[in-house]
């Protein structure tokens, strides 16, 4: 079993190992990790650092559904629990993309309650990514379909965390602003 510390130091440079190179959707095409550092982060602040597993399930959400990384992997490099988060944030990429949300807002309620922290933290990271200073047509759409989507999962993952849920509130205030 890992330190804490070591936990989520791992975690950390495995996402970042296996996303190297891939970019995210959204505001100046960042680097991948920057998302799952910052999905890490509202997850370590959202519980005032008290959970390793939870920060470094943080890290390695999108590692199942985005690179060649398997659940057995993540079971035995990290933990059980790590590697159950994981495969609960993990869309079936083999399904097209509306069948893929629209199972997102239906299983919601049905995941565990950390697995919902995750998503509420992975929905604040993606919509602050897509407000734009001055969006154009296909910006200003892309953003109004991802919030509406997102109310809408989040809508089944809420009452956790206040914290995170406020965040999440402002996330969608901010992008409604941005319009
Ligand atoms: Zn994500």
């Amino acid at each position: 079993m890992l330190s804490p510390v070591r936990l989520i130091s791992e975690a950390a440079e495995l996402a970042a190992r296996r996303h190297n190179g891939m970019a995210r959707k959204g505001r100046g095409s960042e680097p991948y990790v920057n998302h799952l550092a910052e999905v890490a982060n509202l997850l370590a602040t959202a519980t005032g650092g008290a959970d390793a597993e939870l920060v470094a399930a943080g890290w390695l959400h999108d590692t199942i559904e985005d690179t060649d990384t398997t659940r057995e992997e993540l079971a035995a490099k990290f933990s059980d629990r790590v590697a159950s988060l994981v495969v609960e944030c993990t869309d079936d990429m083999r399904l097209p993309k509306a069948e893929r949300r629209r199972r997102q807002v239906i299983d919601a309620p049905k995941k565990s309650a950390d697995a919902k922290l995750i998503k509420i933290a992975d929905k604040i990271s993606n919509i602050g990514a897509r407000i734009h200073a001055e969006p154009n047509p296909e910006e200003r759409d892309d953003l109004v379909d991802y919030t509406g989507w997102a109310e809408r999962v989040v809508a089944g993952c809420r009452g956790g965390n206040p914290w995170l849920d406020t965040k999440f509130d402002d996330a969608v205030k901010a992008a409604r602003a941005s319009l």
